[in-house]
């Protein structure tokens, strides 16, 4: 029965691409559909060949590269079997083979005779948020040197050696708050400033929006337009070969003529495989930043800052609790920030610590709610951000010292095991070194304030735990 439709379908040309069509669609998204499928027609259909009318060059590329296998697997479907699939492009007097698609449309007439390069589409605006400044951006030993560089840019956009800069590190970082202060505070100086903010994804679909409605080269201009053009996390350039190609292009004009260009990753330059060896050459023009993950004392001031912002009063112990136990990323702290505002607002209640616990098990979902030596051990291993094995290990490094000491003294006042058995789950370290551990601890807790309060709530988490 169904094989007989099938047959029937495959002999009326008219309902056989609807039907393919719809099997594609439900295997992609709506956007991609819509971009990629919908202009497609099928123009023949045999025994052993399918011929599908495209728009142009540069999409039959694309399809081919990128959904083969799903118009394959869709024909076969519908169809029975498979086909082999050719394109033609659409209204196509002869095509040049240029090698790339791109350029048979900065060749076509309605391009050539657009009375200015920059056309309506292409107004400008600058695409900042106005929220993220140099001011409200707290700097620790984490990003000082990321943060100099982005000062030292934002004052003399072009005219330093920092050009490109590029800023990587983790996502929550920052990255993108500090591309986009450049761009404000570059406009704060001079407002005149054409400052352009774009993802490496906005960058990629509005090349390939201009290539469908033959605008590359009103893209290109705009593009080239800018005095400073921002693109965050250019990691998504991977893979897409034509788009580097555009990139590298608007980056050689810019860097020539002395504008500006920053930009972020989320990992260092060299591990981004799938980026053209010429593009990260470029790359190397500048100077490249790194942001790490904000200690302790930066995780504070932040919160600080943004209940100041925000004038939300929340108790010191609190915020303490949050700045010791998220330790990620700057995104979940103003997360629990603004869960516990909305909690404040509704119930009209003091927060408290409980609240905050219920909060940061939400964000941080620890997979441990078991109180003994190992967890207290994985624990200290993120907070300090070593590895557990590290602190079982015999390594003096300072800080992997500090977390063993710290997880020592916690099994000692969280758990009812011996000195003895305590030093056994370190490494078998012998009793004494436990006692010179926890009296070490409690010395600094003495006279370390902020210590102090980090350790306190470090046992208040692992309370809640018991
Ligand atoms: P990324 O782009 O690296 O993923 P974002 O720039 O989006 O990170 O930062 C996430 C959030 O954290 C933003 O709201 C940002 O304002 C805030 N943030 C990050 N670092 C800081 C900092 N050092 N001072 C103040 N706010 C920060
Ligand atoms: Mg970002």
């Amino acid at each position: 029965m169904a094989r007989n439709s099938l047959a029937q379908l495959s002999s009326q040309p008219d309902t056989v691409w609807p039907a393919i069509l719809d099997v594609i669609k439900q295997n992609i998204n709506i956007r991609s559909f819509t971009t990629w499928f919908a202009p497609i027609n099928l123009i023949n259909l045999s025994d052993q060949h399918l011929e599908l009318e495209v728009p142009n060059r540069f999409f039959s590329e694309w399809i081919e590269n990128h959904y083969n296998d799903l118009i394959q697997n869709a024909v076969t479907q519908i169809l029975g079997d498979s086909k082999k699939i050719s394109f033609k492009v659409k209204n196509k007097e002869s095509a040049p083979d240029s090698p790339y698609g791109a350029q048979d449309w900065v060749k076509s007439e309605e391009v050539k005779s657009s009375p200015s390069p920059v056309q309506s589409e292409y107004v400008f605006s600058t695409r900042i948020n106005e929220r993220y400044h140099f001011d409200n951006f707290i700097v620790g030993d984490n990003n000082n040197f990321a943060s100099a560089a982005a000062r030292a840019v934002g004052d003399a956009p072009g005219k330093t050696n920092y050009n490109p800069l590029i800023i990587y590190g983790r996502t929550g970082l920052g990255k993108t708050h500090l591309i986009q202060a450049i761009g404000n505070h570059a406009r704060m100086n001079k407002p005149d400033t054409k400052v352009y903010y774009a993802s490496s994804e906005t960058f990629t679909s509005h090349f390939i929006s201009a290539i469908q409605k033959n605008k590359v080269a009103e893209f290109s201009a705009f593009y080239r337009s800018c005095d400073i053009l921002l693109i965050d996390d250019i990691q998504f350039f991977s893979n897409k070969g034509k788009t580097q190609e555009e990139f590298f292009h608007t980056f050689n004009d810019l860097h020539q003529n002395g504008k500006q260009i920053v930009l972020t990753s989320d990992r260092p330059i060299n591990e981004l495989n799938a980026l053209e060896e010429r593009l990260i050459s470029r790359f190397k023009w500048g100077l490249v930043v790194d942001i790490q993950p904000p200690d302790f004392e930066t995780r504070l001031a932040i919160l600080r800052r943004k209940c100041d912002e925000s004038e939300l009063d929340i108790p010191e112990d609190i915020l303490e609790y949050l700045a010791v136990n998220l330790v990620d990323n700057v995104r979940e702290l103003e997360g629990a920030l603004t869960k516990i505002m909305a909690q404040v607002t509704f119930t009209a209640a003091e927060p408290t610590i409980d609240l905050a616990r219920s909060i940061v098990t939400e964000i941080a979902k620890p997979d441990q709610h078991i109180l003994n030596i190992d967890t207290i051990v994985q624990y200290c291993s993120k907070v300090f951000e070593v590895s557990a094995d590290q602190i079982r290990a015999k390594t003096r490094k300072k800080n992997i010292v500090e977390a063993r000491k710290v997880a020592m003294y916690l099994s000692k006042e969280l758990t009812k095991h011996s000195l003895v058995t305590i030093g056994l789950h370190f490494g078998g370290r012998d009793h004494s070194t436990v006692i010179h551990a926890i009296e070490s601890v409690n010395e600094r807790m003495r006279t370390e304030p902020t210590f102090r309060a980090k350790i306190e709530s470090m046992k208040k988490h692992m309370e809640y735990n018991r």
